[in-house]
């Protein structure tokens, strides 16, 4: 009988490894944890393998409840990502949404590159239409990478709008809940989050927010990838 290997061998190790190093450092982590999760915080990500949520940001499982796709993008009716945000807000009572993008994106160099990938390409139409609407400040930018830095902004910024605009958040305002939408764009270059200063806690605060980011990314930033 020849020897059947897992191929996934290496990744069950690691996590008994992860299991028993996080069970020697407190005993009661699992057992704790099992019994409920409270995440004050929903991110919406990229599926990029290498922005990861809770490792990042410096916190353990049970902290951020995640979504993730490819490029980030909150469509108005992707059910997938609708219904995350639904039972965050709703059911887990999160009080941070963060939309965060990051420098690089393979998805959003796609769209600047006009690439074909493959039905994806339907799914970057969104981002697509992020670039057409700020085609002005793009196009003024000679340096791909340059482009390329701040449609991920502009793509996280725009997110945030989408995520303030579901019927969701809408609803949970009305009703008095504490919730923040904001955008962070993270650098896989030195690991640093930006904030991107977009921080939106009502309905009335999300247009000047938005305005005031777009400003903020037209004058030089501080912290550049
Ligand atoms: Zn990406």
């Amino acid at each position: 009988m020849p020897t059947v290997t897992n191929p996934l061998q290496e990744l069950l190790d690691g996590n008994r490894r992860w299991s028993a190093a996080m069970n020697a450092a407190d005993p009661t982590f699992f057992e704790q944890l099992a019994k409920q999760q409270s995440p004050k915080y929903l991110w919406i990500g990229c599926s990029d393998s290498r922005v990861p949520a809770t490792q990042i940001v410096d916190l353990p499982p049970g902290e951020i409840f995640v979504q993730r796709n490819v490029a980030n993008v909150v469509a108005h009716s992707d059910l997938n990502c609708l219904s995350t945000i639904q039972f965050a807000v709703d059911v887990l009572k999160v009080e941070h949404i963060i939309i965060v993008g990051h420098y690089g994106c393979g998805g959003v160099q796609a769209v600047l590159d006009e690439r074909r990938l493959g039905l994806v390409d339907n799914w970057l139409r969104h981002v697509g239409d992020v670039a057409e609407k700020h085609s002005s400040m793009l196009t003024a930018l000679d340096l791909m990478s340059v482009r390329n830095a701040r449609l991920c902004e502009l793509n996280a910024i725009e997110q945030v709008t989408n995520t303030c605009r579901t019927t969701m958040v809408m609803d949970a305002w009305e009703r008095g809940q504490s919730l923040s939408v904001h955008a962070w764009c993270y650098s896989l270059e030195n690991g640093h989050m930006n904030d991107l200063g977009m921080h939106v806690d009502s309905r009335a605060s999300l247009q000047p927010a938005y305005e005031a980011a777009l400003q903020r990314l037209v004058r030089p930033a501080v912290v550049r990838p």
